[in-house]
């Protein structure tokens, strides 16, 4: 590390070096045969097995160049996580010799053993096999380049036998394209001008935290389950709030500067780095990208946040809750559209054309979020999510969407059909400035959020979906989101159609008639009376709000054992298969697959916890009661009032009488349904932490909480 270039001019020059992009494309490949990987990059166009084989030499020549020895098609099965299988570039010539090859079908098409992968039903063993196929849209890049530990990965998806869906990056694919073709209606019907495709675009913000290793190996229940089973907070956690934003530690910083290095070179724009507001809790967010590129690169990032800690003496937590009492953490999901006009079109217009269609795509999301909020709460059940959505730190388990109060008063004033007036000053009805009869409301620019609490809050040029947790791909709850958007718009525009079908176009100066205007104002009128109650700009995480959603009837989906059903309603079920992103077989296998995930992840803590509380726990406290019982003996022997060292006694005792209860209850749970798995930990961790609280700090089996904050920017 200390060999290499650490000058600005160096960052320029290594940005995306271990990538295979436009630019390494160029010097690796024929003229012809990057030309003709572009189209197919930009419109889909197929791949021939000439070009393959061509494209496959000046890949692996590139790759050999970085030290790589292997490739592995990299892809991302229901786990959550990635997979990756290598093979080397290394064939015998069968003289004695051997030869680095890389065939076209090798990297178009993988065949690893699929049978241990969650499939949900989709693929019984004896038709085990899967297919991995190559995703030109997410450019091939070396991990580990100039090492002997150097790979070619190759983004691809993973399908069954007959083209089923296996993996989390087939639907996210899938939705994109649906999306694609209604945000090509929009502009068309809005006589967008370009022929770009429209996109969607994704800027997740990565939330971690690091704890130093010598105290995270000394706790299992972290090491196995990624968050601690027991503890308490310490009186000094996070209510000096002093840590958010606070002075970056040297030890961070140097593990922070080693993240960003990485990441530059793998093409990962890694923009922003700061404190969270737990001690110990960080924060990495990238610039926006193409949505599916930002999905890849999110993984890499999770994958170099851990790698870069252990190198650095730490262990980097994902979890969404590693520990109770302080904030946990989130993946807020920043999500925009670009139009074919290659602009964003979330961003409010200047004109009142632009406005029109800025207030057609908004209308859009309240749609689609009230329609389908279950489902996009499904998106984000996992039992890690559980125990931070509707904590107090995170959004509740009511989807919202926040707009903020201009754009409130604007969607307000559509509704009642008052007046259209001028919302750059106050939107008081004295300042009304009548804009005629056919413009829409002029939005001014600056409408940015200032609301935290909602799980979906417009900030001024893209939407947060801020419910993700922070160790789950963004695939998944981006799926949904292109689907229920491209649903919305979809029906918008079908309407619109319906409207306008024999209207002749007699155009105004806004570029379009007046019919055009009628139908526009009565369908975006139409459609926020029928969803504006998901509007709310209040705080998400009140209790009043708690009651104020029931009343508006929007559903509150508490724990995945309640959210996920919503996968296989029958709407759910016409939905994904209406717009090809999944089929009915596929939702049920996905729906499976998750519920399974979940259920395992509760059994396999409850398992872990019992297994400390008995090994661990139990016998300090035994020694802890014992001791006080001799404490007591010997105070009555010489006489002494023994009152308060009995009443210590006894406290212990009854914990440890409660404490062997509440094991025997949980063990006889460990088969039952998760939520019985989960209250009786619940139960358990209260005794646990009671006796942590008033044991010898010396005696007791784990290092505590406060050790776990403050060792990774304290020590050394
Ligand atoms: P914050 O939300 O903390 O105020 P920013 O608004 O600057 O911070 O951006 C947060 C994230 O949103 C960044 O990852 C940024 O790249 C991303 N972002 C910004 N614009 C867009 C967009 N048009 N589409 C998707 N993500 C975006
Ligand atoms: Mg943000």
């Amino acid at each position: 590390m200390s060999s290499e270039d650490h000058t600005p001019s160096n960052l320029v020059s290594t940005f995306a070096t271990d990538v295979f992009n436009a630019d390494a494309r160029k010097r690796y490949l024929s003229s012809q045969v990057f030309a003709d990987l572009e189209e197919t990059i930009q419109h889909g166009k197929t791949i021939t097995a000439d070009m393959a084989a061509a494209i496959a030499h000046g890949m692996k020549m590139w790759a050999m160049d970085k030290g790589a020895t292997h490739f592995t098609h990299w892809f991302q099965p229901l786990t959550g996580a990635t997979a990756e299988k290598h093979d080397s570039f290394l064939t015998p010539d069968f003289k004695g010799g051997i030869l680095a090859q890389f065939s076209g079908k090798e990297l178009i098409q993988g065949e690893p053993d699929a049978s241990s992968f969650p499939s949900g039903g989709l693929r019984a063993t004896f038709e085990a096999r899967g297919y991995t196929a190559w995703d030109p849209t997410s450019p091939a890049f070396v991990v580990n380049p100039d090492t002997d530990r150097a790979v070619l990965c190759i983004p691809c998806v993973f399908m069954g036998y007959h083209g089923e869906a296996l993996d989390e990056k087939t639907p996210l694919l899938r939705s994109q394209a649906a999306l694609t073709k209604q945000l090509e209606r929009v502009g068309k019907l809005f006589e967008v001008k370009g022929d770009g495709r429209p996109y969607a675009t994704l800027g997740p913000e990565q939330e971690y935290f690091l704890i130093d290793t010598r105290f995270y190996i000394q706790r299992p229940d972290i090491v196995m389950c990624g968050r601690s089973l027991f503890g308490n907070r310490p009186a000094r956690h996070q209510q000096m709030e002093d840590h958010y934003f606070g002075r970056i530690k040297p030890r961070i910083l140097a593990f922070m500067a080693d993240v960003d290095r990485r990441l530059w070179r793998l093409g990962v724009p890694a923009k922003t780095r700061h404190n969270e507001v737990s001690p110990a809790q960080f924060e990495l967010a990238p610039v926006f990208e193409e949505q599916n590129l930002s999905v890849d690169h999110n993984m890499l990032i999770m994958h170099t946040l851990q790698d870069t800690a252990a190198e650095h003496g730490f262990a980097c937590l994902l979890h969404e809750k590693p520990f109770a009492g302080v904030n946990g953490s989130g993946k807020h999901n920043n999500w925009s559209i670009v139009g074919n006009d290659g602009k964003n079109w979330f961003t409010p217009g200047q004109t009142p054309h632009d406005n029109a269609k800025f207030l057609f795509v908004l209308t859009g999301v309240i749609k689609a979020v009230d329609t389908y909020a279950p489902l996009i709460r499904a998106s984000v059940a996992t039992a890690g999510n559980d125990h931070r959505l509707g904590a107090n730190e995170a959004p509740p388990a009511i989807m919202s969407v926040y707009l903020g109060e201009q754009l409130d008063a604007i969607i307000n004033q559509i509704d009642t059909g008052c007046s259209l007036r001028s919302m750059t000053g106050n939107a008081a009805c004295d300042d009304v400035i009548e804009i005629g009869v056919d413009a829409l409301p002029k939005i001014p620019r600056d409408v940015s959020d200032r609301n935290r609490t909602s799980p979906f809050a417009f900030t001024g040029n893209k939407f947060e979906f801020r419910a993700v947790g922070s160790s789950q791909s963004c695939a998944g709850p981006n799926t949904i989101l292109n689907l229920v958007m491209a649903a919305a718009l979809d029906e918008m525009v079908t309407e619109m159609e319906r409207r306008l079908a024999d209207t002749p176009p007699q155009k105004d100066d806004t570029g379009h008639s007046r019919e055009f205007h009628d139908a526009l104002k009565a369908v975006l009128r139409e459609e926020i009376r029928q969803h504006k109650r998901v509007v709310f700009s209040g705080d998400g995480y009140s209790a009043e709000w708690q009651e104020e959603a029931a009343r508006r009837g929007l559903p509150n989906l508490r724990t995945t054992p309640e959210a996920l059903p919503a996968l296989i309603s029958p709407e759910t079920v016409k939905l994904f298969s209406h717009y090809g992103v999944l089929s009915e077989r596929e939702v049920y296998s996905r729906h499976e697959v998750y519920t399974h995930a979940y259920s395992t992840t509760v059994a396999m803590e409850g398992g872990c916890a019992l297994d400390l509380a008995r090994t661990f726990v139990l016998p300090a406290a035994l020694k802890f009661e014992s001791m006080l019982a001799e404490v007591v003996e010997a105070a009555k022997k010489m006489g002494r009032d023994a009152g308060p060292r009995l009443k210590a006694y006894n406290q212990v005792a009854d914990l440890v009488e409660r404490l062997y209860g509440a094991m025997d209850t949980l063990e006889t749970s460990l088969n039952e349904r998760p939520n019985e798995i989960v209250a009786n930990m619940a139960v358990l961790r209260a005794i646990i932490d009671k006796l942590e609280m008033l044991a010898p700090d010396h005696d007791w089996p784990f290092p505590c909480y406060g050790e776990l904050f403050f060792s990774s920017t304290h020590i050394k």
